[in-house]
């Protein structure tokens, strides 16, 4: 469904992926994680187009979307990111912040994106919520408004950048139980976090990223229990 091929991304002269390979099934939930700085956050821009890989290949599909001729507004449209500073659009009420991209991008009424609007701030939790302004919502409420918005896109595949840990601890878990719900869904998602816990209970695969490198993946039972690279060995020591 995603399938990722030798990507590599260079800023200046430091390589910060050095030959990315990885293959995602449709529906399949992976979960990334890995050291500060190991290229987690520049792996999932790549895979949006926030940033432009420097060599390698991103098939959608069976499609390169890193094609000339490929259709890249399609693309976009279809990968929804939910961000760890959670990028609301401030001066945008919560209704509004998820029904612009349906509009502008899906063509869709505004009515018919307000109803889909209000569905997904139903299921989040932030229906009542919906002419309040981002800045009156705590780091736990916008987050939820984040995912509603990016669901209320129909994406194809979400994508998660550490989207608990700008968060206060008390607020950390209704993110977590929202995108534990989206798990049940059918959705493709792709999470980088640091919540172990959560990585463990939600994934069908875990990635382990050192330096660039895919260090090592697996199932989450063996990856956690059983890590066979003494780098990940490393990793999980420290964080657990
Ligand atoms: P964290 O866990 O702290 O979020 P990460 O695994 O997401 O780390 P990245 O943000 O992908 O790591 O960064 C990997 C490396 O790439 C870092 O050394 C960072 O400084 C560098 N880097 C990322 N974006 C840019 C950029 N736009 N220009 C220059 N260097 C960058
Ligand atoms: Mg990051």
């Amino acid at each position: 469904f995603v399938q990722i091929k030798n990507l590599e991304k260079t800023f200046g002269d430091h390589r910060v992926l050095k030959g990315i390979d990885i293959e995602i099934q449709k529906g399949e939930i992976v979960t990334i994680i890995g050291s500060s700085g190991s290229g987690k956050s520049t792996l999932l821009r790549c895979i949006n187009l926030l940033e432009t890989p420097t060599s390698g290949a991103i098939l959608f599909k069976g499609e390169n979307i890193l094609d000339i001729q490929y259709n890249l507004p399609k693309y976009r449209a279809q990968v929804g990111m939910v961000f760890q500073q959670f990028n609301l659009f401030e001066n945008h009420n919560v209704l509004s912040n998820c029904t612009v991209g349906q509009v502008k991008v899906l063509n869709r009424s505004k009515e018919e994106a307000e109803k889909i609007a209000l569905e997904n701030l139903d299921k989040v939790g932030m229906k009542e919520f919906a002419f309040a302004k981002p800045a009156q919502l705590s780091g736990g409420q916008k987050q939820r408004v984040a995912i509603a918005r990016a669901i209320s896109m129909d994406p194809e595949v979400m994508l998660f950048d550490e989207p608990t840990s700008a968060l206060d601890p008390e607020m950390v878990g209704e993110v977590l139980n929202i995108m534990s719900d989206l798990t049940k869904t059918g959705l493709t998602m792709i999470i980088v976090t640091h919540e172990m816990k959560f990585a463990q209970e939600v994934s069908d695969r875990v990635i382990f990223m050192d330096q660039g490198v895919v260090a090592e993946e697996g199932a989450p039972e063996e990856l956690f229990s059983n890590p066979k690279e003494e780098r990940t060995k490393e990793f999980l020591q420290r964080i657990i």
